[in-house]
Order: C-alpha cells, then structure tokens, then sequence
C-alpha cells in the first residue's frame, strides 16, 4: 500500500508506491513500436485496464465507442481507498498513501498524438481534464490535482498510446507550492497577480511572446529551463482551471494545436511533458494566482548539478527560442 513520507528537513514528500514496481517493462519502446492489438489504451482491450470512470463521444470519432476515455491507473502511485493515518515524531513524519491516480486515454487512435489531434479533439480533452478534476474535489482529503502529459519515453512515459495522467494528492507538493507562495506574495507587495503582470509585460515588448489568441498567450518563459519551454497562459484572470467555460477551452485548444507543429518544426520529434498549474481545492476563491500550463521538452539531461541545485543550465535564451518560433508560424 502507497505511502507519503516527508524528506528529511524539507517541505517535500516523496510517494512510497511499491505495487508500482509491476509496471509494463516495454519503457523503451520508441512511440511507434508498441502495438495496437496488445495495447491496452486501444479500443476492444478495454477489458485489459480497469473499469472506465468516464467517457466522452464527439462527431469526429462517430465511428468509436469513445473518443476520450478516463480510467483509474492499473499501477496507482496513491489510491483513495488509503486511510489518512498521519504519523510524526521529531525526525520523521509520514501520511497514508490516499489519493486517486487516474489516466487519460485521449483518442481511440493508437498513432497520434497531441499535435495531429484538431482543436476541437483537444478542447474534448481539456474538457474531460476539468470534469474529472471536478469530480474528485468532492472529497475533501484530497488537497489538489496534477494534471499531466508525459509525451515520449524520455519524459517517463511507459505506453505510447496517446494519453495523460491526473495524480490528486492529500497535500500540495512543493512545486506548486513555492509558485503559489511567490503568487501570494507578489499580490500582498503589488495588489496585483504576478501572471497578469507577466502577460501585459511579454505581449507590450513581445521579445518572448510566440502566438496568441482572444483566449490566451504561448509565452517563452524569461527564466526558461530548457530551451523552447513555453508557458500557454489564459489572458483573463482565473486561478481555478475547473471554473473555465467552454468558449475560454476552445480558444486554449486553438492556440495548442497551431503551436505544437511551430514547437516540433523548431525542435523535432522530442519527448515533452506538459503540466498544468491550478489553485488548490481548499483555496480556489483565493485573488492571487492565475493557472496554466507549462510545455517542458526534454532536450537535455536532468543530472546531478540539477538534482542537487534545482538549477537547470539552457543554452537557448526564451528570446532565441520565441523569435525562431515567430518567423516559422510568419511563414505559414
Ligand atoms: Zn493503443
Ligand atoms: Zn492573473
Ligand atoms: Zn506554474
């Protein structure tokens, strides 16, 4: 059974999740090597994964029993049957494992991916992410939700079947934390959220500014960890992902798929994750921050010196890496 247990001196936890040791062992299978009669994210193999929490149809895949489908991940790294049961004493402190581990499965199409999916498949997509965020607000043990997209073996994913993951956790993990605790205090020094700042600054100098649309901005960040990170971050001011309306959805979804080709013309076919940073469920009605998602290639190697610094060395300044992108999107 899955356990939190809190790093020496330090507000950062790490999940004990021994049953995950079990997984599919096929990690290295480049993206298009798996097969579609043994995977287990294809249509007909439903029977292989645990029972759907939901599904979604569309127009587009008529022909499909679904076209997004959520289920609970088989090898779950926290699961909510867990009892809470914290535990501390001087040096040590620990918490049960209780959480939900859920999977995406975001096209019944065995060889896609994010950037041949339409607008209107991915805005299905973002729809089902907010839906199934929703739900599990409803338990009050859960403290908040990662959404995530590992994109290629070396971002850790281990099936090739398009597909995202949502990890809701009994605390906040310290990632979001320390950008919500800047958010918090940039708006108790200023009155203002630091991510309206950051979005009137970038679209006035334009420097790292790569596309935008009426319902958000793709932003090379100023402080980029590897090269041709971008920062996709809705124009009006909302901190939670859950109140966004279909219309603000769809114009995310527009601004992602015209990105994702001018991202991979740039850099080619390169493993990704993509996160998506939202409020807490107990502070949702707080002022201060603004969500949005982060798109992380994995160019480089995390290693030692950033391990260890939490310092990441980018040879491409955002600036290089927002001008490239500019002059290939003026091209087309
Ligand atoms: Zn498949
Ligand atoms: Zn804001
Ligand atoms: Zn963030």
């Amino acid at each position: 059974m899955p356990k939190l247990r809190k790093r020496l001196l330090l507000d950062e936890w790490v999940i004990l999740a021994p049953e995950r040791a079990d997984r599919p062992r096929h990690l290295d299978l480049s993206l298009s090597s798996a097969k579609a009669d043994t995977c287990p994210f294809c249509p007909e193999n439903e029977a292989i994964t645990p029972p759907t929490i939901a599904s979604w149809r569309s127009e587009e895949f008529a022909e499909e029993p679904w076209a997004v489908r959520a289920i609970p991940n088989k090898f779950p790294a926290l699961r909510v049957e867990e009892p809470v049961q914290p535990h501390s004493d001087r040096l040590y402190e620990s918490i049960g494992g209780v959480g939900a581990h859920e999977v995406i499965i975001e096209s019944p199409h065995h060889d896609t991916s994010w950037e041949s999916l339409s607008a209107t498949h991915l805005a299905l997509i973002l729809g089902a992410w907010r839906q199934r965020m929703t739900d599990l607000r409803g338990d009050r043990r859960l403290r908040c939700a990662m959404l995530f997209k590992n994109h290629g073996a070396r971002a850790g994913a281990t099936l090739a079947h398009v597909h995202s993951q949502l990890i809701a956790l009994p605390l906040v993990p310290s990632g979001l934390q320390a950008e919500l605790d800047g958010a918090r205090e940039y708006f108790k020094d200023t009155g203002r959220c630091a991510i309206c700042d950051m979005l009137k600054r970038e679209r006035q100098s334009g420097e790292r500014l790569v596309i935008e649309n009426d319902a958000a901005v793709a932003v090379a960040p100023y402080a980029s960890r590897t090269p041709f990170e971008i920062w996709i971050l809705p124009r009006d001011h909302h901190g939670d992902f859950m109140a966004a309306d279909p219309s603000l959805v769809a114009g995310i979804a527009e601004l992602i798929e015209k990105l994702l080709p001018l991202w991979s013309e740039a850099i080619g076919p390169v493993a990704y994750n993509l996160v998506l940073h939202c409020l807490p469920f107990d502070l949702l009605d707080e002022p201060y921050y603004h969500w949005h998602l982060e798109l992380l290639p994995r160019t480089g190697q995390v290693a030692g010196f950033e391990w260890s610094s939490n310092i990441y060395i980018n040879p491409t300044p955002s600036e290089v890496a927002a001008r490239h992108l500019r002059n290939l999107a003026s091209r087309r």
